[in-house]
């Protein structure tokens, strides 16, 4: 799409005031002369600073008060990165020598942070994106958020860039009695330490690396934890041969197909783990890339859970069949008391709740419906950036080809 520059100068003067008209609704309304990205995560960073690069301002909306919220509100006090930082870092700026291979979050926030400052991103903090259209009528983005006191305000702009994260929401199951359980049910995203749940008994529900890294800490803090695994999961060890897992995957991806390092993979962690199926913790019939190619489903990369789950200290249930006042059932009649229950049950993307498009991202999930590379391009001036299932290394992949294509548009703009 190329702009001839006159006619676009006056028409974008003529559609804004038309937008400002319309927009009389919401209390005040911001015209945009550049892209509007929407989320402060690396994802949002990392596009920021790619377009600075090419000499382009950006506006970032953010609903919560800080940068990634997602690590700094969301997250463990012991999370590290689960990949080796070179895997993680985000376009133009590698992370200090100094860190470890797999930084600490404490480490990772410091590194976004001078990031920010690095590319002088100041993004709108405490601003909540309720819904964004495009205005076919005046050729813009149309993007209503609430503020802290709900104050209404509508940015208008050209370009409208998606940075809201895979992990946006919780998933809370509904599990039958779940309404009657005497003690705390939490989610994941609010679990900080083990600290808290010293000489109790744990119920965590799910085996994600979320999941399996809560279970070791509740272990590691004196509290006597459970895992309930209702499907199947491939546990791989966090190095082989000397190397993060990760990366000999990535290299051995270079040389050999998929099934044929899925293979390897198998027998190498057969050899290294055993056989995780006797630990209660089934493999999926499709290997650990495959799956995570098909599906997303990401591999959990063992930290030191097995070791515990071998030696008893984590035990280990099927799914869960319902729950009463103190106790558990399991779809093997197995019934089991507990005073607390974490859902390690993930998250999804909130896209379908705020942005109408029916063309880049589905409603069913809030994905793109293109499978990566060629989820992060839209219609009329939409993209989206960090929903690649690939984490960091696929969110500087996309924020690359976003700033890429928006400077195209921007030199006829
Ligand atoms: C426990 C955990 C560990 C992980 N470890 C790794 C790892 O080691 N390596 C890796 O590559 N990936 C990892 N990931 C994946 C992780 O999702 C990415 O690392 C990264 O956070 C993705 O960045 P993002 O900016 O796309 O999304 P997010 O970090 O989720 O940022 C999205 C931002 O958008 C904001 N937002 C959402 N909705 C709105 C709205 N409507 N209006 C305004 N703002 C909004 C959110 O508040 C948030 O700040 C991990 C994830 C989790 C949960």
């Amino acid at each position: 799409m190329e702009y001839s520059k006159e006619v676009e100068g006056k028409r974008v003067h003529d559609n804004f005031n038309k937008s400002v008209a319309a927009a009389t609704a919401v209390s005040k309304c911001m015209w945009v002369p550049y892209p509007v990205i929407i989320g402060a995560g690396p994802s949002g960073l990392a596009t920021a600073a790619c377009l600075k690069q090419r000499g382009i301002p950006s506006l970032i909306l953010e609903r919560e008060n800080c940068i990634a919220s997602l690590w700094q509100l969301k997250t463990y006090d012991r999370l590290r990165l689960h990949l080796p930082k070179q895997f993680c870092q985000l376009p133009f700026m590698p992370f200090p020598d100094s860190f470890p291979t797999y930084p600490t979050k404490k480490q990772f926030m410091a590194y976004l942070e001078s990031y920010r400052v690095q590319f002088g991103i100041e993004p709108v903090f405490n601003t909540t994106v309720v819904s964004a259209e495009f205005d076919r009528r005046c050729g813009f983005w149309r993007v209503k958020t609430s503020g802290l006191k709900q104050e209404e305000t509508e940015y208008v702009s050209r370009f409208l860039v998606v940075a809201t994260g895979e992990n946006a929401e919780e998933v809370m199951p509904k599990i039958d009695g779940m309404d009657d359980f005497g003690g705390p049910i939490l989610h994941s995203s609010a679990y900080k330490s083990g600290r808290l749940f010293r000489g109790k008994n744990v119920l965590v529900v799910g085996c994600g690396n979320s999941g399996m890294e809560v279970s070791l800490d509740l272990c590691n803090c004196d509290a006597r934890p459970s895992l309930a695994i209702r499907g199947s999961v491939h546990v791989l060890p966090h190095e082989m041969l000397g190397r993060s897992t990760f990366g000999l995957c990535m290299w051995l991806l270079k040389w050999f197909p998929v099934h044929l390092v899925d293979r390897l993979l198998l027998f190498m962690c057969h050899f290294t783990l055993g056989d995780t199926e006797k630990l209660g913790l089934r493999r999926p019939k499709i290997g650990p890339l495959e799956l995570k190619s098909r599906s997303g489903k990401t591999p959990v990369l063992d930290v030191g859970t097995l070791a515990k789950i071998r030696s008893g200290n984590i035990k280990v249930y099927p799914g869960i069949k319902r729950i009463t006042y103190h106790a558990t059932e399991f779809v093997d009649g197995t019934k089991e008391n507990f005073d607390a229950i974490i859902l390690a049950t993930g998250y999804k993307s909130n896209v379908p709740q705020w942005l109408k498009d029916e063309d880049l991202f589905s409603e069913k999930d809030g994905m793109p419906r293109e499978p990566f590379p060629n989820g992060w391009k839209g219609e009329c001036g939409l993209y989206a950036v960090g929903f690649t299932k690939r984490g960091l290394l696929g969110a500087s992949f996309d924020a690359k080809k976003i700033a890429e294509d928006i400077a195209l548009l921007w030199k006829a703009y």
